[in-house]
């Protein structure tokens, strides 16, 4: 089997990782890739966000399947032009995208399913309709641009003044861009937070094992929000009760919902989840696994990737073939200094091999890249250091002694990954 991955960051240099451990691939592309993905697959120089480029790409070399990592050339609509073609690809239609690119269709969708999420209090063309909505709202509140912006269109206001400048920055400044042109206020919900992914053919779905990711920059939650600083995954974040309730409030209504507004969503669907006292309540969701959430899954899983990916892109996914490592994973994020401000690229990076020696321990590329055959830092963040083995204070260990062997110029991580112990009665059960 021939592969081709689209994208280029730790996310895709996971899904890299576990399909090259299988029999059947013989061959692994991967568009545009890095300095990691160089040593297990071909990296081929196409932009990710260049839909006519990777038909071209994939007219060319003929995968026998594409597997598309991040949601800029699913929200453009890649895949629909894949099976335009007849070709086998994994990652939903431009159509069912939309529970990403538009945070408005989200809301629409689960407010017209009855999928319990956060209240909003409307959506916003102009800013003078934003600005007056602020007057009747309760503090804190949170302020989403309605489309893609890289991580950086959600925000929560303590008072009106923040809330107030948020508007100015994103829809009169567009210091966002396009994605700000729509803006959604909502309430503040309160409690843990809880990544829940599936794995849909559009309709059978198989979960993943749980995460949960550390968005802020700084140790104990400070500081800007960033794409992630780490994940681990053990099952104690979903309690069997806790996991009924998704599965009967969330997931069972939201495939219902597509099936009845008549869009197939085949791939991965990930559920960003707030375990409020109320009970589970969807945040967002996303079209593509998260990362560093991917890094953390991929560790624990302990099945043929290719073969299940090749079964939801032709429409037969088996959920029992999906069989995961007991136990936890975790995987810390390594940045450049300033992430997610200003940075240096460039930097030579030490350690990489000694830091895999540690068994159960995997370095996952995301800013990386060859240069003269030395890898060196090239983007925010630059590694995920990734541990799987019998138990969340283990696997957090080994992270942590690897990490401490890979060194580079202004390298930051946050050293507190995982440390909150998973509340078990997080969701009013
Ligand atoms: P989103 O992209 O919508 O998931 O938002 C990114 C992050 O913002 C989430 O992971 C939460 O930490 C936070 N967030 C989003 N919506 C809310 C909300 N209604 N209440 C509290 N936090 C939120």
């Amino acid at each position: 089997m021939k592969i081709l991955v689209i994208g280029g960051g730790g996310r895709e240099h996971a899904l890299v990782w576990k399909l090259s451990q299988s029999p059947r691939v013989e061959k692994i592309w991967c568009a545009p890739g890095n300095g990691g993905i160089a040593s297990e697959a071909e990296c081929v120089a196409v932009d990710a966000g260049d839909a006519s480029a990777l038909v071209a790409l994939a007219e060319k070399i003929q995968p026998d399947l594409t597997v598309v990592g991040p949601e800029l050339p699913l929200v453009n609509g890649l895949t629909d032009a894949f099976r335009r073609r007849n070709w086998a690809v994994v990652g939903p239609s431009q159509q069912a995208a939309q529970l990403e690119g538009s945070k408005v269709f989200s809301k629409e969708f689960l407010a017209r399913h009855g999928i319990p999420t956060a209240k909003m209090y409307g959506a916003y063309d102009e800013p003078a309709s934003a600005y007056a909505a602020l007057r009747s709202v309760a503090w804190p509140l949170v302020l989403k641009a309605d489309g893609l912006c890289a991580g950086k269109g959600v925000f929560l206001a303590p008072d009106f003044a923040a809330a107030k400048d948020f508007v100015e920055r994103v829809m009169e400044k567009k210091e966002l861009g396009p994605g700000g042109k729509r803006i959604l206020l909502e309430e503040t919900l309160e409690g843990e937070e809880l990544s829940f992914i599936i794995l849909t053919d559009g309709e059978r779905y198989a979960p993943l094992v749980p995460t949960r990711d550390h968005k802020r920059v700084f140790d104990g939650n400070q500081g800007p929000n960033t794409g992630g600083m780490g994940a681990y995954s053990t099952d104690e974040l979903l309690p069997e009760s806790l996991r009924d309730t998704v599965i009967s409030m969330i997931v069972g209504p939201t495939l219902r919902g597509l099936a009845a507004d008549g869009i197939r969503y085949q791939g991965f669907l990930y559920i960003g989840l707030m375990l409020t006292s109320s009970g589970p309540k969807v945040l967002e969701f996303n079209c593509r696994l998260g990362d560093p959430e991917a890094q953390a899954i991929m560790a624990r899983l302990d099945f043929d990737l290719s073969e299940v990916l090749s079964d939801v892109a032709a429409g037969r996914l088996d959920a029992s073939k999906l069989r995961w490592k007991p136990g936890a994973s975790a995987c810390i994020v390594l940045t450049s200094g300033g992430y997610p401000g200003k940075f240096e690229t460039g930097k030579p990076i030490q350690g990489l091999t000694a830091a895999e020696q540690n068994t159960g321990v995997k370095v996952l590329h995301a800013g990386t890249k060859l240069a003269e055959g030395a890898v060196v830092t090239n983007g925010g963040r630059v590694l995920g250091v990734t541990a799987a083995v019998a138990s969340l204070p283990a696997a957090l260990q080994t992270a942590y002694q690897a990490v401490s062997r890979i060194h580079f110029d202004g390298m930051h991580y946050r050293k507190d990954i995982g440390a909150k112990v998973p509340r078990l009665k997080a969701a009013g059960d």
